[in-house]
C-alpha cells in the first residue's frame, strides 16, 4: 500500500481553549500540528489536561508580526491553517481595543496577505463571531444584518468582510466560521459561564458566598466546544468554501443558565446571586442566537450537546 504522508495543520492560537482542543482533534487524525503562541512558557496547563503537550510544535509568534507569520507559513506549507487567535473577552475589548483590533484586523490580514503572496492553495478557516450581528431577533443566518457593539465586535466584521474580499477577489480558500458561544472546562475563568460554575461550587462549600453579575436577562445560544471543533475541520475540509454559521439555534437565559447550576447543586440561586446594575453596560446584546440548518444541509453537523448536558459536563470538571 501507498505510503501517504500526514497532513499538516497550522494552528494560529493553539494555547487558548479551541486551538487546544482542535489540536488534540487534528492529532487523533494523524495530522502533524504546529501551534502559534503570543507567548511560549512551557506547555499550557490546558495542552497537559489535554496530554498534547509533547506532541505539538508550537511556534512563538504574535499574530501581528507579518514578517514572523510569512517565515512560518512559508517554512511549513501547511495542508490547512485555523486562525483562532484573538483577545477573545468582548468585556475586555472596551478597556483594550488597541489589542483586540490589531490581534484581530491585524492578525487576519496578515495571514490572508501572506498566503495570498504565497499563491497557497491550501484551506484557512477563521474564527468569527456571532457578536457582530448585535440583536438577533430570530436565529442569525449568515445573511443576517451586522450591528457590532463592541471593539471586539467591529474588528470580527472587519476581519469577516477581509475574508470574504480575499475570497472572492484573490481567490483564496478562506472561510469564516460566525461561531456561537461555547464552553469547556478550559475556558478561562474570566467569562460569565465560568464564573458561575466555579460561583456555583464555591456557594455549596460555602454557603454565604454572593456572586456578582451583570444583566442575568440577556440570553444566549450555548454550545459544546469539542463538538464546534468537529464543525470548523468539517468546514475546512469541504468542497463547499463558504461562510457559516456555527451554533445549536437553542436560546438560553442566564438566569435559566445559573438555575440549572444551582440546581445541580442542591442550591438556591437566589440565595446568593447579585445582578449589580453597575455592571450592566448599555451595549449589552439581550438576545443572541444562530440558525444551524445551513451547516446541516451542507456538511451534515449538528450540535448533539443541549445545555443540560453541557452544564453538567462543566460542573463535573470543576468538582
Ligand atoms: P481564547 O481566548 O481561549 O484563545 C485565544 C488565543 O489567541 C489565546 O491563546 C491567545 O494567547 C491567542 N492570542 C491573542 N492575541 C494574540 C496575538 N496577538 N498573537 C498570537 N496569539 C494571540 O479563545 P477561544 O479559544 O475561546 O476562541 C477561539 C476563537 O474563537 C477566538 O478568535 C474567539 O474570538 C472566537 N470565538 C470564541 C467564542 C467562544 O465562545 N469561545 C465565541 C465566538 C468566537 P494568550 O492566551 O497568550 O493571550
Amino acid at each position: 500500500m501507498a505510503y501517504v504522508s500526514p497532513k499538516t495543520a497550522l494552528v494560529i492560537g493553539s494555547r487558548g481553549q479551541d486551538g487546544a482542543l482542535i489540536s488534540k482533534a487534528l492529532l487523533s487524525k494523524n495530522y502533524q500540528v504546529i501551534g502559534l503562541a503570543k507567548e511560549r512558557k512551557g506547555p499550557s496547563e490546558t495542552q497537559i489536561q489535554l496530554g498534547i503537550e509533547k506532541d505539538i510544535i508550537e511556534i512563538q509568534a504574535d499574530i501581528t508580526d507579518f514578517e514572523n507569520i510569512n517565515y512560518l507559513i512559508s517554512k511549513y506549507l501547511p495542508d490547512e491553517i485555523y486562525n483562532l487567535a484573538a483577545q477573545s473577552s468582548v468585556g475586555k475589548s472596551f478597556f483594550s481595543p488597541k489589542e483586540t483590533i490589531e490581534s484581530i484586523v491585524n492578525g487576519t490580514t496578515n495571514i490572508l496577505e501572506v498566503t495570498k503572496q504565497l499563491d497557497y492553495k491550501g484551506r484557512i478557516f477563521f474564527a468569527g463571531s456571532s457578536e457582530v450581528f448585535g440583536e438577533t431577533l430570530k436565529p442569525a443566518t449568515i445573511n443576517h444584518s451586522q450591528c457590532p457593539k463592541s471593539p471586539y465586535a467591529i474588528a470580527k466584521q472587519t476581519s469577516f468582510n477581509l475574508v470574504k474580499f480575499y475570497r472572492e477577489v484573490y481567490g483564496l480558500q478562506c472561510v469564516t466560521g460566525v461561531l456561537f458561544n461555547h464552553e469547556s472546562p478550559y475556558r478561562s475563568n474570566e467569562f460569565v459561564t465560568q464564573k458561575i460554575i466555579l460561583g456555583a461550587i464555591k456557594c455549596s462549600n460555602n454557603k454565604s458566598h454572593k456572586i456578582n453579575l451583570g444583566n442575568i436577562d440577556i440570553a444566549r445560544d450555548w454550545g459544546w466546544a469539542e463538538e464546534y471543533m468537529e464543525a470548523i475541520q468539517l468546514i475546512n475540509n469541504s468542497k463547499i468554501i463558504k461562510d457559516q454559521i456555527i451554533c445549536t439555534g437553542k436560546l438560553t437565559s442566564l438566569k435559566k443558565f445559573i438555575e440549572i447550576t444551582f440546581n445541580k447543586l442542591d442550591l438556591n440561586w437566589q440565595d446568593h446571586i447579585k445582578s449589580n446594575k453597575k455592571l450592566f453596560r448599555d451595549t449589552d446584546i439581550l438576545i443572541s442566537y444562530g440558525n444551524p440548518k445551513q451547516l446541516k444541509m451542507d456538511l451534515k453537523w449538528e450540535a448533539k450537546i443541549k445545555i443540560e448536558e453541557m452544564i453538567e459536563k462543566l460542573i463535573q470538571s470543576k468538582v
